[in-house]
């Protein structure tokens, strides 16, 4: 099997021939041969309390770490690297598996191996860009010892599904670090910010996403490219490049559309932003977590008791509040967008989510993202000029297209909308009772709890 960039900037696996007993597809967290996130939290942790959306946890907590070293270095809180660090320092893992910057082709970043507590504080902030586990894979199966690793919620339920079929995983992997998750962006999205800033796309390094500028709001992220002969762009608050706002979707992949799990509810535990008006005036940076594992609830509680983390203990509602545009895209979204593609007669991976119609301008906001990932695709690509050199205005006039779709028409937002509006609404009502999946109603998130405007989506 190799893992390689597509023509789209992903990175995609490939290989000649199934296995005989096609693992693969027991591995794959779209595969619909794979126990869902439902099956694989039950199994682990079964015991636990359980919440919507955000699976089973033991404690969830809100707040950032003490040490200016792990916070200021942290995309958020820091709280992934402190707990990372500690893991190593107290002998409970031998190895780190996180994320680094790489500089090594197209591989900007790539999962590294620390064994010490100190390399973890400066290491990368958040990579929104493709990353593979593969070499780190093969590592853990080469080297005895015990392994923590960092992962989005769809590679945590990979290694989940993978320590099933391969009992040497199983028995090093102690502790799958969940990375909260709103959606991954291929390739071109650092290189369409980086074309921005001014650096072409050919010459770019390495990019920094979340670098921390000091006055602003902490979910405006500072983007920063690194050139080939050893430049570095100032610091740009991200919102101001087009494609910085997530709620548009550029170059986000498919896959994402199709994910229903936000707070890696697989995960021993899960980190993300604690994306909440209270928290993000402070562009230092606040983190949610959710902890599951009763040693790394263990360690959280004595880092709280000897002062080196600053966290206070929340409501599971309090992490869906702070994650609610991600969660709505990937529930309330993702029934609509399987409404359309069994209208339109397209293949879809069996979710936790069932089909079902969102309100009209809902479902133009869903409807629109869809069409804003596909025609990004290879916006970048069609922006180079005969020379083959990639030109700014070529990239901005496709997205400025682009964004156009996000207004309807008057006509439409003055007389159609409402009255579908009005439509819908009654067929919501009737509806409700009628959605219930295993006991619960459709996994569609609260309403009226925080606005989710198209151009102020709250999830990355
Ligand atoms: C693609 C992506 C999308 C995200 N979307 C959201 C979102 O919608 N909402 C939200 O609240 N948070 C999201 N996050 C998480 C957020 O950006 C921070 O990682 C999180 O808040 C933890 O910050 P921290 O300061 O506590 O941890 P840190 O101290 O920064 O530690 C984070 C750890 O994550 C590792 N890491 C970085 N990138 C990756 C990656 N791609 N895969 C695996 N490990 C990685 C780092 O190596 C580090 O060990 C996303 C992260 C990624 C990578
Ligand atoms: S949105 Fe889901 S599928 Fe996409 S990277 Fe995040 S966890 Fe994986």
């Amino acid at each position: 099997m190799t893992v390689d960039f597509n023509d789209e900037g992903q990175l995609m696996a490939s290989y000649r021939l199934p296995t005989a007993g096609g693992e693969e597809n027991k591995v794959c967290p779209f595969s619909d041969d794979a126990p869902n996130e439902d099956h694989i939290a039950d199994r682990l942790y079964g015991e636990l309390a359980r919440a919507e959306f955000v699976g089973p946890y033991r404690q969830c907590y809100v707040g950032h770490a003490v040490s200016d070293d792990y916070r200021k270095h942290g995309s958020s809180g820091g709280l992934g690297r402190w707990l990372n660090a500690q893991l190593l320092a107290q002998r409970e893992v031998d190895y780190v598996i996180h994320v680094e910057s790489a500089t090594e082709g197209d591989r900007y970043f790539d999962y590294t191996i620390s064994t010490e507590p100190e390399e973890l504080l400066t290491t990368a902030r958040s990579a929104y860009y493709p990353v593979s586990m593969d070499r780190a894979l093969a590592f853990i199966l080469e080297n005895p010892g015990r392994y923590a690793i960092t992962a989005v919620p769809c590679f945590a339920t990979a290694l989940r599904n993978l320590a099933e079929q391969n009992p040497v995983i199983a028995e090093r992997v102690k502790f799958v670090i969940g990375i909260i998750c709103g959606h991954l962006k291929t390739v071109n999205f650092a290189k369409a910010l980086a074309l921005q800033v001014g650096v072409q796309p050919d010459d770019l390094a390495t990019v920094e996403f979340r670098h921390k500028i000091s006055g602003l709001r902490a979910n405006e992220k500072g983007f920063v490219a690194f050139t080939k002969n050893g430049e570095r762009t100032e610091p740009v608050n991200t919102r101001s490049l087009l494609g910085g706002d997530w709620g548009h979707g550029f170059f986000k992949y498919k896959a994402c559309d199709y994910c229903d799990d936000v707070i890696a509810e697989t995960a021993d535990i899960a980190i993300g932003d604690a994306w909440l008006p209270k928290y993000m005036k402070d562009s230092r940076g606040y983190s949610v977590v959710v902890a599951r594992h009763p040693i790394l609830e263990k360690m959280i509680q004595a880092g709280m008791a000897d002062g080196s983390l600053a966290l206070e203990e929340v409501d599971p509602e309090v992490v869906v509040r702070s994650q609610l545009g991600g969660i709505r895209h990937r529930n309330e979204g993702l029934a609509q967008r399987l409404i359309d593609d069994h209208s339109a007669g397209k293949f879809t991976p069996k979710k936790r989510v069932e089909p079902a119609s969102a309100s009209s301008d809902r479902r133009y906001i869903y409807r629109f993202r869809v069409q804003s990932r596909e025609r990004t695709r290879f916006a970048l690509q069609n922006s180079r000029d005969r020379d083959g050199n990639y030109q700014k205005q070529l990239f901005v006039d496709q997205v400025e297209d682009i964004l156009r779709l996000a207004n309807p028409p008057l006509m439409s937002r003055l007389v159609i909308g409402p009255l579908r509006h009005m439509a819908d609404e009654a067929r919501r009502l009737a509806s409700i009772g009628r959605r219930r999946v295993k006991g619960r109603i459709n996994r569609q998130p609260p309403r009226g709890v925080g606005s989710d405007p198209l151009v102020r989506h709250r999830a990355e």
